[in-house]
């Protein structure tokens, strides 16, 4: 959406009241048409350019101190591959008390992190300043967890409810508002169905769970195997407006 007319929240609610409601849009591309016509909110990141042979994988809330250092050794022993983390405001902390060191680490090896906003609140349930204020926490929670105020350009909303408050955040401080194309934190047979269907462009949302690190391994091995690179969400989306960069005609990446 490019319009340059300020997001409001009248024209977000008919908008999406137009087209039958936000909820009734979980999970189809009408949300973008519904933005679309409110003239404003910024563009929903759902996937990439298909014909890239990029594949963002993305950890949302990382809570388990144990399970994101299981992690980090796995990204260690695959440097090709970088990641995006989505945590909250309370998971850095908690991080950041129990392994100071940690988000430091995963960020010098090139990993990205993105606001997850700190207390994890439907966005529905705040004012558009409520959802200012959350998120300058969970700013200064970052910058605490990293040691220096990190340049940030995505957010994810809790529960992925795109609601008005969140979608004016992203518009205030140009934040790249960020779902997904597949979800791969799902129960290990029907990972082992789904991950297999990974295609170029795609965003795979992750928790930092015990099956969701089995199918970040096995989603790993397959992109190894079908020519994807895992990248991080700065590299999708800046390579997604660069035609160089696309796939050739017979590269595995590109069927
Ligand atoms: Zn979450």
């Amino acid at each position: 959406m490019t319009g340059k007319q300020p997001l409001t929240r009248r024209t977000f609610l008919k908008a999406a009241l137009a087209l039958g409601g936000w909820a009734a849009l979980e999970g189809s591309g009408l949300r973008r048409l519904a933005c679309a016509a409110a003239g404003s909110a910024p563009e929903v990141f759902y996937q990439g350019k298909r014909r890239l042979p990029y594949v963002a994988l993305t950890f949302d809330d990382c809570y388990n101190i144990k399970l994101l250092q299981e992690l980090e050794h796995m990204l260690s022993a695959h440097r090709r591959v970088q990641v995006t983390f989505f945590p909250t405001g309370t998971a850095l902390i908690n991080a950041s008390r129990d392994d100071p060191g940690l988000w430091g680490r995963l960020a010098a090896q090139g990993h990205e992190i993105g606001s997850h906003s700190y207390q994890h609140a439907l966005a529905s349930t705040l004012s558009a300043q409520e959802m200012r204020d959350d998120f300058e926490r969970w700013l200064e929670a970052a910058h605490q967890a990293l040691g220096y105020l990190p340049a940030v350009r995505f957010a994810r909303p809790a529960y992925g409810e795109l609601a008005y408050s969140f979608m004016k955040l992203c518009e205030d401080r140009e934040l790249v508002p960020t779902m997904w194309s597949a979800n791969w934190g799902t129960a290990p047979e029907r990972a082992e169905q789904e991950i297999p269907q990974m295609r170029g462009g795609d965003i795979a949302l992750l928790h930092i769970r015990a099956w969701d690190l089995e199918n970040a391994r096995l989603a790993i091995r397959l992109m190894a195997e079908r020519g994807f690179k895992g990248v991080t969400l700065s590299t999708l989306y800046d390579a997604s407006h660069d035609v160089r960069l696309e796939c050739r005609p017979g590269d595995p990446c590109a069927r």
